[in-house]
């Protein structure tokens, strides 16, 4: 069996063309989704992200605003800054890219976010209502998995689903979001003994570690859907994910990429949050 690769792009371009549609709706109401971005210190790949999801945003008629800060900023400032654009009619989302300084608490800074414009999906509010199987802002990375395998119309109810990882950005709320539509999770993590007895028993694995070739087709059941989330550099600089993709391709049914797989996904679904949090706006405004 040679596994069909999932192509994230594809995906990640037709959300992206109903996120349009939505925009132009919007904009008959006068509304122009709103994105602030806050960008503390000199960190290159943070400085990257930031860039694409600007970008991403000014392609699909998004406002976006940057609020740039050297990394002597203080937390007082920052938590200043988020609650004056809390109060900005404008600004339906905040951002602020991870990590920061050390003098900063990211904890408290996402806390400072009011939880209607926490398009990141890291608010504890935003995690108590996803893991209450509740409507409210995904984390991006597990939304867009979710995204991308019911675009693909993968069925999830019964399935076995083995994560390896448990970050509360990726990892945590990627089983809550597979328990949430009937799945049945298993948790891997660097503390758990016999990681492949339980990778060959799932019939879909999700890798969120940052390990190049962790998982081999050794690891993993004949025809289980692999989603790759790692983000790694091989032996040459180039990028790769956790998975042997080569090898594992061959015993899967499905696969994702990387690149082209999961990473397209996470920054359409910071889009689709802020598009979501317009709607919301406007609907409150007509229910007065
Ligand atoms: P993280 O916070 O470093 O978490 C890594 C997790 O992997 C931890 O829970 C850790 O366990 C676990 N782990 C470590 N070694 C392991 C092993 N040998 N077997 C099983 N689990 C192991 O990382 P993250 O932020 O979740 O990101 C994970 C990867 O996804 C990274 O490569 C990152 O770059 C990538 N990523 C990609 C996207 C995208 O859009 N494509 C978005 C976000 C992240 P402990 O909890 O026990 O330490």
């Amino acid at each position: 069996m040679s596994g069909e690769i999932i192509d994230g792009k594809l995906i990640a371009n037709y959300y992206r063309e109903q996120l349009k549609e939505k925009i132009s709706d919007l904009s008959t109401s006068g509304i122009v989704p709103g994105l602030a971005v806050i960008l503390v210190g000199d960190n290159h790949a943070s400085h990257t992200y930031v860039k694409m999801k600007r970008k991403a945003c000014s392609k699909l008629g998004i406002h976006s605003e940057l609020y740039q800060y050297d990394d002597g900023l203080t937390e007082d400032q920052l938590l200043d800054k988020i609650r004056e654009l809390n109060n900005q009619d404008h600004i339906h989302g905040i951002l602020v890219q991870l990590p920061l300084p050390k003098q900063i608490n990211p904890i408290t800074v996402i806390e400072t976010i009011s939880p209607s414009k926490d398009v990141d999906g890291f608010h504890p509010v935003s995690i108590g209502k996803m893991v209450t199987n509740q409507d409210t802002f995904y984390s991006c990375t597990p939304f867009g998995i979710m995204k991308m395998l019911e675009y693909e119309n993968i069925s999830i109810e019964g399935k076995h689903v083995v994560i390896l990882g448990r970050s509360n950005i990726v990892g945590k709320p990627s089983g809550h979001l597979f328990l949430n539509r009937n799945a049945t999770v298993t948790f891997c993590h660097s503390k758990t003994e016999n990681i492949p007895y339980y990778t060959r028993q799932a019939d879909i694995l999700v890798s969120a570690v940052g390990k190049a070739n962790l998982i081999d087709a050794g690891d993993i059941k004949e025809g289980a859907i692999v989603i790759d989330v790692g983000m790694n550099r091989d032996d040459e600089g180039n990028l790769c994910g956790d998975v042997n993709f080569s090898k594992v391709k061959e015993k899967a049914s499905r696969i994702t990429p990387v690149p082209g797989g999961v990473g397209p996904m996470t920054i359409t679904m910071l889009l689709y949050n802020t598009v979501k949090s317009a709607e919301w706006a406007l609907a409150n405004r007509k229910n007065g």
